[in-house]
């Protein structure tokens, strides 16, 4: 196989986070990284490649398209006036913020279809999970600096770190918090660390490109209604750094060597690709050509879009903990 070379910013295809780049599809780089990328690899190489190198389909799941839809009314609420910002006017965006999915992904209902799934029952859950979210903040208080914003930068190494941040607010001082929606539950006490090396990520890349680090990381778990703040400072940020480097430097390797081995553990029972995995019995199939083809690209993918999709907790006590209303920076 043949190392990745050299490349360009863009990937083939025209991911979301490619149409929103600032740079020059010439720009040298020699690939590129989301906090999601980096999180698959982590908890597995060759889920890693089935993901984004194979780019297998995998099964959309209504936990994960109830975190869309979630996601999708909690950008928009922010368009209406201040006063407007209700929980009965979230409730009342929610189904057009499905239709809007699912004419954008039309396989979605298709198999929600197929599955048999109860429309108004789901739709009941993704209410539930909404209406959490105003026992935590109220929205007529806040007027977020950014939603959805397309964050990127390009480390000394020409790597390329982008994603999506849910939102960003920003008080007179140009104290920044960055703010991300889980419409999973919280992690245990302790297993923070996955969910912040994401905040991290941006916080970085924001450090990188505005020259300011982000007083606080702020973690909205919808599924139980618990806020995880975290406050970075530059250390934690040098080291998120040199983590994101390492991890694309393993990618290059396995690349490199078409060696993408299984790591076996609590998340398997949610991988789309048991059946295909040597830890289940299964036969991956050949490495596609394009990916041994010099300057292949970290091409587009499901982590290149807004990353609603909050992965199960391990089994464990619950968190036992809760959170005050957070206020808005100071
Ligand atoms: S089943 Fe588990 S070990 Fe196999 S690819 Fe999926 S996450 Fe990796």
């Amino acid at each position: 196989m043949t190392a990745p070379g050299p490349t360009t910013a863009s990937g083939p295809e025209g991911s979301p986070a490619d149409q929103a780049s600032a740079l020059p599809p010439s720009a040298d780089v020699v690939g590129s990284l989301s906090p999601s990328r980096a999180s698959d690899f982590l908890t597995c190489p060759l889920l890693y490649r089935f993901r984004h190198v194979d780019r297998l389909p995998e099964v959309v799941s209504p936990d994960a398209v109830r975190g869309t839809v979630v996601h999708k009314v909690l950008e928009l609420l922010f368009d209406l006036d201040a006063a407007d910002r209700t929980a009965e006017r979230s409730e009342a965006m929610l189904e057009p913020a499905w239709e809007q999915v699912v004419a954008e992904r039309p396989e979605i209902a298709a198999q929600f279809e197929a599955d048999g799934l109860d429309h108004e029952a789901w739709l009941a859950t993704c209410r539930t999970v909404l209406a959490r979210y105003f026992g935590l903040e109220d929205p007529r208080r806040l007027e977020p600096a950014e939603r959805e914003l397309y964050v990127e930068t390009v480390t000394g190494s020409r790597l390329l770190l982008r994603g999506f941040v849910d939102r960003l607010d920003e008080a007179p001082n140009g104290m920044l918090r960055v703010v991300d929606y889980k419409t999973g539950r919280s992690p245990r006490p302790g297993f923070e660390a996955k969910a912040l090396f994401q905040m991290k990520f941006y916080a970085l890349v924001l450090w990188r490109t505005r020259g300011v680090v982000p007083s606080v990381l702020q973690l909205v778990y919808l599924g139980d209604g618990v806020v995880v703040r975290y406050e970075p400072d530059e250390a934690d940020l040098l080291a998120c750094e040199r983590k994101v480097e390492a991890v694309w430097e393993a990618i290059s390797e396995a690349r490199t060597s078409g060696t993408w081995l299984p790591r076996k553990g609590p998340l398997c029972s949610w991988c789309s690709h048991r059946s295909l995995c040597p830890e289940y019995g299964g036969t991956p199939p050949p490495l596609p050509a394009a990916d041994v083809a010099p300057g292949s690209v970290d091409g587009p993918g499901p982590v290149d879009l807004p990353d609603p999709v909050s992965l199960p907790r391990p089994p464990g006590p619950e968190p036992g903990r809760s959170a005050p209303p957070p206020p808005p920076p100071a």
